[in-house]
C-alpha cells in the first residue's frame, strides 16, 4: 500500500483536494496536508517570522496556518514518518502554465517535494468554475500509479494541466510556453472615491510555440510538462563568460 502526501494552494475546503483524495484513495493513504486558506500566487514562500500552527480535522487530514511550502515542509519533517511514495498538488482551480508557473503555489508545493527527493506532480485544471475536477479522477490515478511505479527523472516534478474542455481528446508532452498577462493591473475606486489597485484579470498573451503547454491546453489538449529546479539558461553562461568577459572582472578567473 502506497503513502501519498496531498496538498494544494486552494486551501484545505477546496473542492479540487476533495477531488483529489478521493482519485488517489484506491492506490493507499492519502494523508492531507494543506493550507487553511486560500494562498494561489503565494508562489514558493516559506514562513519563517511567526510559529506555524498544525491542526488534526480527521485521520490522516491536517491544517495549517501556513502556504503550501510550509505544509511540504512540516509534512515531510514531522507528520508523516517516512517519505511518502508520491506527492501530488491540485487539483488547482485555474491552468499553471508558462510564466504564471512562477507564481503557482499548486507548482511550488510539488518544487518542495521535489527538493526533497520526492516524486511530486502539480494537477490544475482550466476552465471556469464551478470546475468538475471529477474529471480529472481516472487520468490523475493513472498518472500517480505510473510515477509511482517507474519515478521522474532527477530533480524533476510532472505539471500536469487539464484543459477546460470537458471532453479530454489526448495527452501532449509539453514544454513551458510564455504566458504574459497585458493589463493586468485593474484600477479601481473604493466608496470613499480613494484609488486601489488589483492585480488579476487582463488578456493573457498567448504563446504561439507548437509544443507549448500554453498551446496544448489551447487546443483541448491535457498538456504534461517535466519541470526542474535548475532556473540556470545554460546558453547563457558562454554568453556572460565569452561575450561579457564578466570572468576578466576582479583579476580575472585563474581560480577556476
Ligand atoms: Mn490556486
Amino acid at each position: 500500500m502506497y503513502t501519498i502526501l496531498i496538498t494544494n494552494d486552494d486551501g484545505i475546503h477546496s473542492p479540487g483536494l476533495k477531488a483529489l483524495k478521493e482519485a488517489l484513495a484506491p492506490l493507499g493513504k492519502v494523508v492531507t496536508v494543506a493550507p487553511d486558506r486560500d494562498n494561489s500566487a503565494i508562489s514558493h514562500a516559506l514562513t519563517m517570522n511567526r510559529p506555524l500552527r498544525l491542526t488534526k480535522l480527521d485521520e490522516d487530514v491536517y491544517t495549517l496556518d501556513g502556504t503550501p511550502t510550509d505544509c511540504v515542509s512540516i509534512a515531510l519533517g514531522k507528520v508523516l514518518d517516512r517519505l511518502p511514495d508520491l506527492l501530488v498538488s491540485g487539483i488547482n482551480n485555474g491552468p499553471n502554465i508558462g510564466d504564471d508557473i512562477t507564481y503557482s503555489g499548486t507548482v511550488s508545493a510539488a518544487i518542495e517535494g521535489t527538493m526533497y527527493a520526492v516524486s511530486s506532480m502539480a494537477v490544475s485544471m482550466a476552465g471556469e468554475p464551478p470546475l468538475d475536477y471529477a474529471r480529472a479522477d481516472d487520468l490523475v490515478r493513472e498518472l500517480a500509479l505510473r510515477v509511482i511505479d517507474q519515478g521522474l527523472p532527477a530533480n524533476t516534478l510532472m505539471n500536469v494541466n487539464l484543459p477546460a474542455d470537458s471532453k479530454l481528446q489526448g495527452v501532449r508532452i509539453t514544454r513551458q510556453g510564455r504566458r504574459i498577462w497585458k493589463q493586468a493591473v485593474q484600477e479601481v475606486k473604493d466608496p470613499r472615491g480613494r484609488v486601489h489597485y488589483w492585480i488579476g484579470g487582463g488578456t493573457p498573451l498567448l504563446d504561439s510555440g507548437k509544443d507549448t503547454d500554453v498551446r496544448a491546453l489551447g487546443e483541448g489538449f491535457v498538456s504534461i510538462s517535466p519541470i526542474h529546479l535548475d532556473l540556470t539558461n545554460h546558453e547563457g553562461i558562454s554568453y556572460f563568460r565569452d561575450d561579457l568577459q564578466l570572468e576578466k572582472l576582479l583579476g580575472g578567473a585563474d581560480n577556476l
